[in-house]
């Protein structure tokens, strides 16, 4: 794959819109999440034509507002759901193996006796169950280490907020370097396979095959297409009123990793009265730590706007946390929060679509076809491509055209390579942690910081506006690069994404 074939330029962004209009292709993809990007790599792998299609821009959804984590299932294990508690280790196994092992990161999980002992019997237990899986799928040894109990010493070390004086449990699991750039990763990947990616592309109506799309620019275009997938996450009932959706919220707070004396493992303390739910304070690049999460049921229309964390979840979180640490958090150590709509599926879309509808609901993502429109939506980031690979073999038994198999398992995503090679590219181990192979021609655009305090660099922007589609200040801020989940510092880098955007464009 060639840096140019997945460059989401400006110049490619022209030519797609030419091609795209009034044309027909085999999939249209709506909602550029990890799941439409995901799908769309997958399609076009695959050998089929693909148009991808998001309203706002990549990972401007629910994808970016995530705990960040490639997990392996341990709260299905905790549920007794041996089988996606496998899916997940395989999937993870796979992205930090061949996909994307320069995004995602091993990191250690401290369950700390003062949680109490019955609390770190159940997580050793549960990790150990963990281990054995990860043991049983491929490419799952050597992945991770081994769950195991630490000293009081070693507590202290991997967590030096937490009150002293104990030992506890570390368990294994992956970490993203942040989801927006896997999501941006695999849109990049899809275009180097032909996808042509158009962000600022609203579909408000799927009329059988004929798919109408509004620009942001106030054009408006039409195109044919074999299949529409419908990948518009919370938001998938607008084009497929039977599917039935109950999104949850789950909330994040922001603070100083120094506040905990900058731990490296991430904490984790049960939410009183349940044995699966966890409230993790989870180590940043960039001396930040996000601190969640909570599961909000929320009723009424799914609004456009970006959801906040209620003020009840806040307090749920700094209480939850306060229980196992020496000086406890208050609101004042807030420097920022954030929170997601999950896609959750009523157990009735099952059976309530007009068409063929599969659901694995306990998995909570469902595939349902109605006329030429399949809507996929539910899951996780970390079982992104094993709903790919679903979606897409429905799509190939539909049309009639396309490889039988996927090759998505196999298939590095742009900057991906082996850790071996990671570890000799000759640019910042953060670069490399975000870009992988890419890194020094990051670096090599610009070093300059792009706020006093922060690590992010001019060479990242000029990068977002000339190979990753970035079109406005808050691509570059919010999405791009994550300054904008710290909006004092935001504040202090428009200027500089100003400028740049000015510059580039
Ligand atoms: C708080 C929270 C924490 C989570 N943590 C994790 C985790 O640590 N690990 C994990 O594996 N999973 C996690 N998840 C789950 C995971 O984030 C989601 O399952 C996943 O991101 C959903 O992706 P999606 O692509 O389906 O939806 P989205 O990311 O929401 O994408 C849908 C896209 O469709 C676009 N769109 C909508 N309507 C239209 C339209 N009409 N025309 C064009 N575009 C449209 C939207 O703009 C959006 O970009 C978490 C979820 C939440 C809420």
């Amino acid at each position: 794959m060639s840096a140019a074939s997945a460059s989401l330029s400006a110049e490619r962004r022209s030519a797609d819109l030419d091609a795209v209009a009034g044309g027909s292709v085999d999939v249209v993809v709506v909602g550029g999440g990890v799941t439409g990007t995901g799908v769309a790599l997958d399609a076009a792998a695959r050998g089929l034509s693909v148009v991808l299609l998001e309203r706002a821009d990549l990972a401007s959804g629910t994808s970016r507002w995530s705990s960040k984590l490639v997990h392996g299932g341990l709260r299905y294990l905790a549920h007794g759901e041996l089988g996606l508690a496998r899916e997940s280790a395989r999937e993870r196994a796979v992205l930090m193996g061949v996909t994307a092992p320069h995004l995602v990161r091993p990191l250690p999980f401290l369950v700390p006796d003062v949680a109490g002992r019955d609390v770190t019997a159940l997580a050793a237990a549960g990790g150990r169950l963990g281990d054995a899986v990860r043991l049983s799928v491929p490419g799952g040894r050597g992945s991770l280490r081994s769950t195991r109990r630490v000293s009081a010493a070693e507590t202290s070390r991997l967590v030096p907020g937490v009150r002293p004086g104990r030992g506890g449990v570390v368990f294994w699991d992956g970490q993203l370097s942040d989801d927006a750039r896997l999501v941006v990763a695999l849109a990049r990947t899809a275009a180097a396979h032909g996808a042509r990616v158009l962000t600022g592309a609203t579909v408000p109506a799927v009329d059988g095959a004929e798919v109408h799309v509004e620009m942001d620019d106030g054009e408006a275009l039409s195109l044919r297409a074999g299949v529409v997938v419908n990948a518009a996450g919370v938001w998938a009932q607008r084009l497929a009123p039977a599917v039935r959706l109950v999104p949850s919220r789950g909330s994040h707070l922001v603070v100083r990793a120094e506040r905990l004396g900058s731990p490296t493992a991430a904490l984790t303390v049960p939410l009183p009265g349940s044995r699966s739910r966890y409230v993790f304070a989870l180590p940043q690049p960039g001396g930040l730590i996000y601190l969640g999460l909570t599961d909000e049921p929320v009723s009424g229309p799914v609004p456009d706007d970006d959801p906040v964390p209620s003020d009840a979840e806040v307090q749920q979180l700094l209480e939850t946390v306060n229980q196992v640490l020496e000086v406890p958090l208050d609101r004042s150590d807030l420097v920022g929060a954030y929170a997601g709509l999950r896609p959750l599926v009523l157990p009735e879309s099952a059976g309530t679509g007009p068409g063929d509808a599969t659901a694995d609901l306990s998995r909570k993502h469902l595939l349902s076809w109605d006329g030429p429109v399949l809507t996929v939506v539910g899951g996780k980031l970390t079982t992104y491509r094993a709903m790919a690979e679903e979606a897409v073999d429905a799509v190939v038994a539909r049309l009639g055209r396309g490889q039988a198999r996927t090759t998505t398992t196999r298939l590095p995503l742009v900057g991906a390579a082996p850790r071996t090679v990671l570890e000799r590219i000759e640019a910042p181990a953060r670069l490399v942690a975000r870009y992988g192979t890419e890194a020094p021609v990051v670096a090599g655009l610009g070093e300059e910081t792009v706020a006093d305090g922060r690590a992010e660099t001019v060479g990242e922007l000029r990068f977002a506006v000339r190979h990753e589609g970035a079109r406005s200040v808050a691509d570059l801020l919010d999405r791009r690069t994550r300054i904008g989940l710290v909006p004092a510092d935001r504040a202090r880098a428009v200027e500089v994404a100003e400028r740049v955007l000015a510059e580039e464009t």
